[in-house]
């Protein structure tokens, strides 16, 4: 009797495999955005962009970030060497690219939204110390590849998104970020038609030619197929746009359609880029080579914000004061990112147009009299900082700022410092100061938090600070209750904070007694979340504990950022 097969033919092997793959239910969609030629050309506001289209187009987006640092989060670099940290409302302290994804999306991003090399190979080794591979060789691929594809897909369960768009940090052909497009080629192999690589590149114009040149980009989309990888579309970054014959040219040696090639030309604003991108046709591309359709007309809010921003007639002069600005121009703007974009989104809602002035404190420690050049401007900025260096040309210039009454904004730091100006100055205690300068001083009206005192002493520097949102009560009849007005709940506020000292327990009666008002405090009471001086003796005096500019959206300014532009408009109109 011939025997019953039971084993399958490789014909129905082949019909199994088939019948599997046309099952894939799988329809969640992958964007990678990775560089070409150089860093710093947009990559993070092209992600960004391409995020703020798909979701005006009616899809659940979500933005991740990976960062081929070893840091295990970016809560431990210089701000005036890698810009400003951008901390969640979590807690996890960020790349500042994810403050442009938050402002593009106008929603709070989530830690899964963030990767860095660190942050995957730590949690391998610890995984590999605590034996979870079951004596396996440990390897980068298979096993790093493997933790970066569960992360995506922690991401996607977490934030419910239908769309990813990861922004693979560095450039390509770099070695620290091979990981990245290891994993990402081996996602599009698992689901061929539902993942797309972007490249965004440059092509630079040299001044002796007065040409574009197209090879610096084939070169980059050539490196990234020497990874396995076929690019899909490329945002071709320049001074100016690019013209057909050029797109012809860069479609032929790379392979990528002609109308895939989007001209990204230099803008006066980052959030004219969506519109841009649109214009050249991006989402369609985009949509057509995923064979989704568009949901809702698109970008309707995004485009009455751009026109705002256009139509802004009056014009602000604001100084920040700060330490940052010895590195020159390019940095300081980094360093404090949000803090300038949350200007501008209270600016254009208020019709204005606003010119910030850097001034590093330092320069009114060595000349005194030029604290008087604040009076040319309509208010003042003192931002977040860290540490002593140019700390009395700051408490300097809120003296001057507090005697002549121009408006003052005081940021984490800017509030701690107003504390201490306004002891040493209105109450009389000479040497009030911060722990953090001179634990030994008499009035130390700002203290360490004791719980920071204990990290401290143990060495445990990285994510240790009193970190992301937490929530405060407002005071009735306050400037900041006023300011914030219904987008408080009775009272209630959640705002992201980065620090160790606080307004010292001790002193706060005192202080009160002495006129100045804590409008917010934590739920407990314990914590003074913001200070203020009372509208009859100074037109807008308020300091944040917390950073209001890490919640600031250009379709959603942040209420404080708002009161304060509106004041400074008042007072340059007196
Ligand atoms: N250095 C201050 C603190 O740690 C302020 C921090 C800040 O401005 N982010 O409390």
């Amino acid at each position: 009797m011939p025997q019953k097969n039971t084993k399958k033919t490789d014909k129905e092997k082949t019909a199994t495999t088939r019948t599997t793959s046309t099952k894939d239910t799988h329809t969640h969609k992958y964007i990678f955005v990775v560089g070409g030629v150089m860093s710093g050309v947009g990559k993070g506001v092209t992600t960004a962009s391409i995020g703020t289209i798909l979701q005006s187009k009616g899809f659940r987006v979500s933005l991740i970030k990976a960062d081929p640092y070893l840091n295990v989060d970016a809560g431990t670099m210089n701000p005036t060497e890698h810009g400003e940290v951008f901390v969640l409302d979590s807690g996890l302290e960020t790349d500042q690219d994810m403050g442009n994804y938050e402002r593009f999306l106008n929603k709070s991003l989530l830690p899964e939204n963030y990767m860095t090399n660190g942050m995957v190979f730590k949690y391998v080794i610890d995984k590999e110390r605590a034996l979870g591979y079951k004596g396996k060789c440990v390897e980068p691929v298979y096993h790093i590849t493997e933790e970066i594809l569960r992360r995506i897909k922690a991401s996607i369960e977490k934030t419910d998104s239908e769309i990813t768009i990861f922004e693979i940090g560095g450039t390509v052909g770099e070695y620290q970020n091979a990981i990245f497009l290891e994993a990402a080629r081996m996602l599009r192999l698992k689901h061929p038609k539902d993942v797309m690589f972007v490249v965004v590149s440059y092509l630079p114009v040299p001044g002796t030619l007065g040409e574009m040149k197209t090879k610096p980009t084939q070169n980059a989309v050539r490196q990234l197929n020497s990874y396995g990888i076929n690019a899909d579309m490329i945002i071709a970054r320049s001074h100016i746009p690019l013209d057909h014959k050029r797109k012809e040219k860069i479609a032929l040696s790379t392979g990528v359609p002609v109308d895939n090639v989007i001209s990204a030309p230099d803008i006066e604003s980052i959030y004219d880029v969506p519109i841009n991108f649109e214009n050249d046709g991006l989402s369609e591309r985009v949509l057509e080579h995923f064979g989704i359709q568009a949901r809702q007309k698109d970008l309707v809010q995004w485009r009455a914000m751009v026109a705002r921003r256009k139509n802004t007639k009056k014009e602000l002069k604001i100084a920040v004061i700060g330490k940052y600005f010895d590195t020159g121009d390019f940095v300081l703007s980094d360093a404090y990112l949000s803090v300038i974009e949350a200007v501008k989104f209270s600016s254009w809602a208020s019709g204005a147009k606003t010119k910030l002035t850097w001034i590093n404190s330092k320069e009114y420690e060595t000349s005194p009299k030029k604290i008087s050049e604040l009076k040319n401007f309509d208010g003042v900025i003192v931002p977040g900082g860290f540490g002593e260096s140019g700390i009395e040309g700051v408490i300097m210039a809120i003296k001057f700022a507090r005697e002549n009454k121009i408006p003052y904004f005081g940021l984490c730091y800017g509030m701690q410092l107003a504390v201490i100006e306004y002891c040493r100055n209105v109450l009389g205690w000479k040497d009030a100061n911060t722990a953090e300068i001179n634990p030994k001083a008499e009035h130390l009206v700002i203290d360490i938090m004791p719980e920071q005192k204990k990290l401290l002493e143990a060495g445990k520097y990285g994510a240790s600070m009193r970190l992301g949102a937490y929530t405060a009560f407002l005071k009735k009849g306050t400037i900041a209750e006023k300011a914030y007005g219904t987008e408080s709940v009775g009272g209630k506020i959640s705002e992201r904070h980065r620090h160790r000292y606080e307004v010292s327990p001790e002193y706060i009666a005192e202080i009160e007694h002495g006129g100045m008002v804590f409008s917010a405090t934590s739920p407990d009471g314990r914590l003074m979340e913001i200070a203020e001086l009372p509208k009859s003796v100074h037109p807008f005096f308020l300091g944040s504990q917390f950073h209001p500019e890490l919640k600031a959206r250009p379709l959603s300014p942040h209420p404080l950022f708002t009161a304060f532009v509106q004041a400074c408009l008042k007072n340059k109109a007196k």
